[in-house]
């Protein structure tokens, strides 16, 4: 049972969580160091939605509201910590989730299959049943990608994401929307927008502000996009990591 007067409450609720997917055949086991590394960019960011994170989060809705094929691509981390705001995200745009591991095996898939079948997603790709076709020059069980998701998309959302595949990707001339606590990982580095803050927090925010920007004009969305440049929001983050430290 977890203490709930702990000062660190939250985060073992997060900890829990991610130990629970791993027994669950969700999450392998670099699954674990990976949420470990995050943590630590989530303390020196304060644990808290910064105001320049909410506005690449706004960023973000304009441009899965203006995009023709929209993707959530989504791992084992993904999974343990927000199945539940994936699910509703995939509802509000009715776009599909496709399943994408670095540390594929059919019984990882079944079983984060299952977790999004629970939840109602209505299409969900990158099962073993589905066709592929493979990410040019990347490696591994995380190349191939579903040709009526990823193949097709003009945005996809990869969270958590190893920077290798986020390069490939981005290299075909998609858009990549990445959410990352590390403003300096290759993932980070290479996408459209990058979104430097807990997927937990995240999530919630990014389903509020779909909704809110929901009933903006089309040129509208596209002045915010237009407004938005990624360098100078990787550069805020870092630097409001800097001034933590003065
Ligand atoms: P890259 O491959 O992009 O250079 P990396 O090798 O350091 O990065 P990976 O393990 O490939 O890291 O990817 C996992 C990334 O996810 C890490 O940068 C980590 O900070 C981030 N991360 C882990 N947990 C969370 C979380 N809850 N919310 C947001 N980001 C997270
Ligand atoms: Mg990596």
């Amino acid at each position: 049972m977890l203490n709930k007067n702990h000062p660190r409450y939250q985060s073992l609720v997060y900890r829990d969580k991610i130990v629970k997917a791993h027994e669950n055949g969700i999450l392998a086991d670099s699954g674990m160091i990976a949420h470990g590394r995050g943590e630590t960019f989530d303390y020196l960011i304060g644990e808290k939605t910064t105001y320049n994170s909410q506005n690449t989060i706004d960023v973000a809705a304009c441009y899965f509201l203006t995009s023709k094929n929209p993707v959530l691509s989504v791992n084992g981390n993904t999974t343990a910590l927000v199945s539940e705001e994936i699910a509703q995200l995939s509802d509000l745009l009715d776009i599909p989730v496709e399943i994408n591991l670095y540390y594929r095996t059919p019984e990882r898939i079944v079983n984060i299959e299952k977790v999004y079948r629970d939840l109602g997603v209505k299409n969900i790709l990158g099962t073993d049943d589905d066709d592929f076709i493979d990410t040019p020059d990347l490696d591994g069980p995380r190349s191939p990608v579903s040709i009526e998701g990823i193949k097709k998309a003009d945005l996809v959302f990869i969270p958590l994401e190893d920077g290798d595949r986020a390069e490939k990707l981005y290299a075909l001339g998609k858009d990549i929307v990445n959410v990352d606590l590390n403003p300096l990982s290759r993932t980070a580095q290479t996408s459209t927008v990058t979104i430097v803050d807990n997927i937990v927090r995240v999530m919630p925010a990014l389903i509020k502000s779909v909704e809110k920007y929901s009933d903006y004009d089309n040129s509208d969305l596209q002045e915010k996009i237009d407004k938005f440049n990624n360098n100078v929001n990787l550069d805020t983050a870092i630097h409001d990591i800097i001034k933590r430290f003065e």
